[in-house]
């Protein structure tokens, strides 16, 4: 799913589950198990774990499928002209140089020179995405869903605080998490009398950690853009706004990326797995 990313890096869970053995590491010694019976049991475990890891990958792929389906479906909070007056807000309030657009298939082709995003801009006009791209300072909603802006512009916000600008940039490196893992397991080896080590035994919680920057950040993206439509002066408000519509549409936009991340943790699982 596309739906609300900061750019068109958005993981797929096809992504991460590919990984092939390098071959530099393929003249490895195999440690060899003590007992022959223990080591029929472990790979009938190991068979087994491998299944229900894939069957969880699916299973996430479509829970994310889910989220993004109602996020898509989700109604706007209020009108586009109040949605557009709490993004020019939140432009002025935190001092943003950036472009903010609504795109529909008649405007789109405005940013056909932007090397990238043609594709991107194409999902926007169909409402089914939306971005904030740090390197052309541009957000965009589609104009069939503006109150996607106010997150995008969340995005741009973070990007004035040290801390949060570092955990955006973290998102790009994730995906590497599982290759990562696996490189830096090989360098540990095994522990004396162990079976495992550290990371080929976390390699779950590791993978996950791994997305969670990303996941804050999402999450402080939304808030911003939540508080800026609730300190909006009420009566330059144009008709009515319901927040709690906003909130949930936002809810299901973190849930896909708790999925992502989830998913990023049995990808590295996997990876270990196939791997070891
Ligand atoms: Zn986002």
């Amino acid at each position: 799913m596309n739906a609300f990313s900061i750019n068109s890096g958005y993981p797929q869970y096809s992504y991460y589950s590919s990984y092939n053995t390098p071959s530099y590491w393929q003249g490895q010694p195999v440690i060899p198990y003590t007992e022959q019976n223990d080591g029929a049991d472990n790979t009938a475990k190991t068979v087994g774990l491998a299944a229900l890891l894939q069957a969880m990958a699916l299973g996430l792929q479509k829970g994310s499928q889910w989220f993004a389906k109602k996020l898509e479906a989700g109604k706007e909070f209020t009108s586009s002209q109040n949605v557009q007056n709490i993004a020019d807000a939140m432009v002025r309030k935190n001092g943003l140089d950036v472009t903010v657009d609504y795109i529909n298939e008649a405007n789109r082709y405005k940013y056909a020179a932007y090397p990238n995003l043609y594709n991107e801009m194409g999902e926007v006009a169909k409402g089914r995405n939306a971005f904030y791209t740090d390197e052309f300072k541009l957000a965009v909603a589609p104009k069939s869903k503006p109150s996607l802006i106010l997150h995008e512009l969340g995005h741009a916000a973070n990007t004035k605080n040290v801390f949060m600008k570092l955990l955006q940039k973290s998102r790009r490196y994730a995906v590497y998490a599982p290759m990562a893992l696996l490189f830096a397991s090989k360098i540990l080896g095994k522990p004396e009398n162990r079976e495992k080590n550290f990371i080929e035994r976390n390699a779950g919680i590791l993978g996950f950690a791994a997305f969670l920057p990303t996941i804050i950040e999402e999450g402080a993206a939304s808030l911003k853009g939540i508080k800026a439509a609730k300190n909006f002066p009420k009566q330059l408000l144009q008709g009515a706004m319901n927040l709690n519509i906003l909130k949930r549409n936002y809810l299901f936009a973190l849930a896909t990326y708790i999925l992502a991340g989830v998913g990023l943790g049995v990808a590295a699982k996997q990876t270990i797995i196939e791997n070891s």
